[in-house]
């Protein structure tokens, strides 16, 4: 199984010389089994360049795109989604309920020009809204789990199985409270047990969290608590804050490895970043 990640910004693009390193585009993740089964996660404004890199190699035709939640910063990058608009693609698209009517109502079936200037008519791929999301879900040889998100409107986690691997990609979650509808911690451990990638959003610093409660985020410290609980042993912190430069994302990853240090854990922490790959 390869992850590629094309966009790990969270709430809104921070582009710019600051942000070079790790990456200024939101949510896009890219999951490709080691057969070539295909799935597309979210779509932030990393699925441009993705579409893009599509296009030129003639690749990837049909299109799984699968939808955590319905925020701006995991759908805003469609309407630059290059495949979409080409009669050659089939785009078949899953996920969370909210996700896939805001995409299709607000999005795709739009028939004004107050928010984009282009309208659905020039949309010409073949684009295919699942109204039901089957748990599992299967896609070709990747099984796909879904576990539903503590954060304001709720939203899926994933939990992928492929090639004899587990990756688990858990964003806009906030470990610290328990929504309506969300996961109980009992539910998340067992949702992670013994993942061999544990994918999860760290937005915050333990000194933000308190101003941020019901923000519906997490911080290190929770992350790397949930992942020893669940025996996980390699940890990718994503979802940066927009306000963190390149150095002070690279100081949180310091901070998160010394308190897994301290408390004597036995796992790897790394950074999600723009345009890198995990291969397992
Ligand atoms: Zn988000
Ligand atoms: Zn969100």
């Amino acid at each position: 199984m390869k992850i590629t990640f094309w966009g790990t910004r969270g709430s809104i693009p921070a582009p710019g010389p600051e942000t070079i390193k790790i990456g200024g585009n939101t949510t896009c993740l890219e999951v490709i089994s080691a057969s070539g089964v295909h799935i597309i996660v979210d779509a932030g404004t990393g699925i441009r360049s993705l579409g893009n890199s599509f296009i030129k190699e003639k690749k990837s035709n049909p299109i799984n795109l699968l939808l955590t939640h319905s925020h701006w910063d995991h759908l805003a990058g469609f309407t630059f989604f290059a495949p979409a608009y080409n009669p050659a693609y089939s785009i078949s698209v899953y996920g969370n309920r909210m996700a896939r009517e805001v995409l299709r109502r607000d999005i795709y079936e739009r028939k004004d020009n107050r928010y984009f200037p282009v309208n659905n008519d020039d949309l010409r791929a073949d684009i295919e809204f699942n109204e039901k999301m089957s748990n599992p879900l299967i896609i070709g040889d990747i099984e796909i789990t879904t576990l539903n998100l503590n954060h304001p409107g709720n939203g899926f986690a994933f939990n992928f199985k492929a090639d004899g691997r587990k990756v688990a990609f858990i964003t806009d979650n906030e470990i610290g409270l328990q929504y309506k509808g969300g996961n109980t911690p009992d539910e998340i451990e067992a949702f992670c047990r013994d993942v061999d990638v544990l994918i999860h959003d760290a937005q915050f610093l333990p000194s933000e969290i308190d101003a941020h409660r019901s923000w519906g985020h997490s911080t290190y410290t929770e992350v790397v608590e949930l992942a020893h609980k669940a025996g996980v042993e390699r940890v990718v912190l994503t979802h940066h804050a927009p306000e963190r430069n390149d150095n002070d994302c690279e100081v949180l990853l310091k901070n998160a490895r010394k308190y897994i240090k301290d408390n004597g854990y036995k796992m790897k922490c790394e950074l999600a970043i723009e345009g890198k790959s995990i291969l397992l």
